[in-house]
């Protein structure tokens, strides 16, 4: 259902030293309330450690990605009820740099956010376009591809997921979509979401989320909060982000 949702992507960071130090101050510090969650999405080898130090707070924690597969012979993989064992709410499918670096397809995407459902996780599905496709004006193109790849193979269970809006060019970089940007290819998301009654889910914007420039985007009508990679890695930030 859609209400106030931080994420932080800690993408390929952390240790367990650091990782203690940054999840004992988020527990300190965030309290939560009503209609305003906070997650982390961690490397797989630290989901333990989440689940040791996070189970009793206020705070939810997930996976980067789960495998396509249920089980079997995929070397290196880990399916989404691995995941559950572990505790995760919440698995991001499509991120964009999975996408480009490792190829994967709509199609893939599709079908691990199928997977991660049916493990009873929340799949945080990833869109968003490159700034050349940006640039030739095909951005509504390529993200209602990528969401309508995922909500074909849905259906109406896609109610239970989350989606993230996520310019790749935006991702990393500094540069930020600007909260009208952003807005207009969030209304087309939730537009796209309505044909299978998804339009209540919350939708995130992320790419280089900060502190200083979160309050404008998440007060723009259709964005529900963040996805946040770099800025996660650092309390005082991420905390910022969420009471923003
Ligand atoms: C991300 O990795 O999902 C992301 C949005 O990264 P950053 O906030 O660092 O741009």
């Amino acid at each position: 259902m859609r209400g106030k949702l931080v994420v932080g992507n800690w993408k390929m960071n952390g240790g367990l030293e650091a990782n203690a130090r940054l999840l004992r101050s988020l527990v300190e510090r965030w309290k939560g309330a009503s209609g305003r969650a906070m997650a982390v999405c961690v490397p797989f080898p630290y989901l333990a450690q989440c689940r040791d130090v996070l189970q009793k707070g206020a705070i939810a924690w997930g996976a980067q990605d789960a495998s396509e597969h249920a089980s079997g012979a995929y070397t290196g993989e880990v399916s989404a009820a691995m995941l559950r064992d572990f505790g995760c709410g919440f698995a991001i499918v499509g991120h964009s740099e999975r996408r480009q670096l490792h190829d994967e397809t709509d199609a893939q995407v599709a079908r691990k956010a199928q997977r991660v459902l049916e493990a009873g996780i929340v799949p945080i599905v990833c869109v968003g376009e490159t700034l050349e496709q940006r640039e030739s004006g095909h951005t509504d193109a390529v993200v209602s591809r990528q969401i309508d790849a995922v909500l074909d193979a849905l259906r109406g269970d896609a109610a239970r997921s989350v989606v993230a809006y996520e310019p790749v060019w935006a991702i990393g970089t500094g540069r930020t979509a600007s909260p009208e940007q952003a807005q207009d290819v969030h209304a087309l998301l939730r537009s796209r979401l309505a044909r299978v009654g998804a339009e209540h889910i919350a939708v995130l914007y992320g790419g280089s989320v900060k502190a200083g420039n979160a309050q404008k985007l998440f007060a723009m009508p259709d964005i529900d909060g963040g996805l946040v990679g770099g800025a996660s890695l650092d309390a005082d930030e991420f905390l910022a982000i969420a009471h923003a």
